[in-house]
C-alpha cells in the first residue's frame, strides 16, 4: 500500500499515519488492518483500476435468471447460453479413467502435452491447415484463455484491436481488461451481419490485431471460401495487422458452405495469423476446459510462457480426455451437425413466419439472431417494449423463454436465440415465441 492510499483511509488511521514516517505506513497499516471497520477497510483496499472495467458475462446474467426462474418453479425454455445438449462419446470416459489410474500426480508441460500438440495437429490437418509443428502450438483453459492471453501477448495499453459487430461479448471485455482500443466495424442484418472487404480496408491503418469470427456467435453466419479470400486479399495489404481467427465453430457448417481459413487462401498471411480453437461446442466439452492457438512461434511461445505463470498446464485428466476426443471416433460431432441443421430449420420456419422480423439464415454454430426492432414501441401485457433488453425481460417474464438481448453483442435491434435445448423442447419455445409476437399491441 502506498503512503497516499493509506492516508485517504478512515480519519482514525489518518491521523495514526501522520505521527509516523511515510515508509513506516504501509507495514503499519497491513499489521493494523484486522482491526478497522470494513467500511474503513473498503477505502484502504482498492481494487486494480483494470477491475473497473471487468464485467461478468450479459450472456451469464440471463442464464443466471432463467435459472433462478426455473428454481421457483416456472415452466423456463432457455434459449440464451450457448452450451451443446449432448456429451463426449464413452471412448472419452474410458480414457479419463486410464488416465486416473495411471496418474503420474506431476507437473505437465506447460505448452500442453506431446500427445495432445500431436492430436491437434492432425485434427488441423483434417481442417485444411497444414504445415504446422508443435512449435507453432499453444493450449490452454478453453478458448476464452487463450484468447485472453492472445490479448496480453499482442496488445499493449492503447493498441487498437479490430473487430466486426455483432461480436461475442467476451472481446470487448478482454480488450478493456488489457486496456486496449476497439474499433468495432458494424454488420447490420442488412448486409448480412458480414463485413465487406471495403470495410475492412478503412479500417486497419492503425490498427495492431484484427480479430475475425467464422463461424459467428451470435450471428451463426458463415463466411463462404470466395468471402474469406476477399477478405485476405485486404489483409494482405496491411503487413503491419496480426490476425486472430476464432474459428472454434468451424467443424460446425451446414448446407454444405464449407470453411476457409485466410492462411489457406494467402499462404503469406501464416507468419502474422493466429488460429484459435476449442472442444466445447464440437466434442460436448465445455466443462472440460480445452483450448488450442496454431500460429507463429513466437505467439506460441509468449503463450507458453503465460502459461508457466498462470495455469501451468492443462491438467492430466483433461489431456487424456481431449486426446481421446480429437482422435477417438468422429460419430457425435457429426450427428449432431445434422440435428443442429434441422433445428436451425424449424427455428428460421418459425421467424420466417412473423411479419417484420428480419433474419439472414445463419449456416452454422447453433444461434440464430433476429432484427426484431419491428417490436419496438409495441406493448405486452400492459409493459411497454423500448427495446432489445425490454423485450427479451417480457418474453421471459410472459412466456418462459430465455434469449440474450442483442445489445450484450452489439447489436441492440436484435436479440440471439441458441437453439441447443433438448430437440422436444425447441418446438414448445417457437411456439411461445411466435404468440409473444402475435399478443405484442
Ligand atoms: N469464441 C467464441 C466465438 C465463443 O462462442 C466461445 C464460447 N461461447 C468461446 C470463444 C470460448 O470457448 P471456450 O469454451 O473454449 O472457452
Amino acid at each position: 500500500m502506498t503512503f497516499a492510499a493509506a492516508t485517504s483511509c478512515a480519519p482514525a488511521l489518518q491521523a495514526w499515519c501522520f505521527a509516523i514516517s511515510p515508509a513506516d505506513a504501509a507495514a503499519q497499516c497491513a499489521r493494523i488492518l484486522p482491526i478497522f471497520s470494513d467500511s474503513a477497510r473498503r477505502h484502504m483496499l482498492k481494487l486494480a483500476e483494470r477491475m473497473g472495467r471487468a464485467k461478468p458475462s450479459a450472456i451469464m446474467l440471463v442464464a443466471e435468471k432463467a435459472k433462478k426462474l426455473k428454481a421457483e418453479g416456472r415452466d423456463i425454455i432457455s434459449f440464451s447460453i450457448g452450451v451443446p445438449n449432448f456429451l463426449p462419446g464413452d471412448h472419452v470416459y474410458a480414457a479419463v479413467k486410464d488416465a486416473l489410474a495411471k496418474d503420474s500426480g506431476q507437473y505437465g508441460s506447460n505448452r500442453g502435452a506431446d500427445a495432445l500438440l500431436d492430436a491437434f495437429l492432425a485434427h488441423l490437418e483434417k481442417a485444411g491447415l497444414t504445415g504446422f509443428s508443435r512449435k507453432n502450438i499453444a493450449t490452454g483453459i478453453g478458448a476464452k484463455h487463450v484468447l485472453y492471453n492472445l490479448a496480453e501477448a499482442l496488445l499493449d495499453p492503447g493498441d487498437t484491436l479490430v473487430f466486426p459487430t455483432p461480436y461475442w461479448t467476451s472481446y470487448l471485455d478482454i480488450a478493456d481488461i488489457v486496456d486496449a482500443k476497439v474499433r468495432l466495424l458494424p454488420c447490420p442484418a442488412e448486409q448480412n451481419y458480414k463485413l465487406t472487404p471495403a470495410q475492412l480496408d478503412a479500417a486497419l491503418p492503425g490498427a495492431k490485431v484484427f480479430l475475425f469470427n467464422n463461424p459467428s456467435n451470435p450471428t451463426g453466419m458463415v463466411y463462404t471460401p470466395d468471402e474469406v479470400a476477399a477478405l485476405a486479399e485486404v489483409l494482405v495489404r496491411h503487413p503491419n495487422v496480426w490476425i486472430i481467427t476464432d474459428d472454434i465453430y468451424h467443424r460446425m457448417v451446414f448446407d454444405g458452405v464449407g470453411y476457409k481459413n485466410f492462411i489457406q487462401c494467402r499462404p503469406e498471411l501464416r507468419e502474422r495469423t493466429i488460429f484459435v480453437d476449442s472442444l466445447s461446442k464440437t466434442y460436448g466439452m465445455p466443462g472440460w476446459r480445452v483450448g488450442f492457438m496454431a500460429g507463429p512461434e513466437a505467439v506460441a511461445q509468449a503463450l507458453v510462457n503465460l502459461n508457466s505463470n498462470h495455469i501451468t498446464n492443462v491438467p492430466e485428466i483433461v489431456t487424456a480426455a481431449a486426446i481421446a476426443a480429437l482422435t477417438g471416433p468422429q460419430d457425435v460431432p457429426a450427428q449432431k451437425n445434422v440435428e443442429f441443421q434441422s433445428k436451425r430449420d424449424q427455428v428460421l420456419a418459425m421467424l420466417d413466419s412473423i411479419p417484420g422480423v428480419k433474419c439472414p439464415r445463419p449456416q452454422g454454430a447453433f444461434y440464430v439472431f433476429p432484427d426484431i426492432s419491428c417490436a419496438f414501441g409495441k406493448s405486452h401485457s400492459g409493459k411497454k417494449i423500448e427495446n432489445d433488453v425490454d423485450f427479451c425481460n417480457a418474453l421471459l417474464d410472459a412466456k418462459g423463454v430465455a434469449c440474450v438481448p442483442g445489445s450484450a453483442f452489439g447489436e441492440p435491434k436484435a436479440l440471439r436465440i441458441s437453439y441447443t435445448c433438448p430437440t422436444a423442447q425447441l418446438p414448445e419455445g417457437l411456439k411461445r415465441f411466435r404468440e409473444f409476437f402475435a399478443e405484442l399491441a
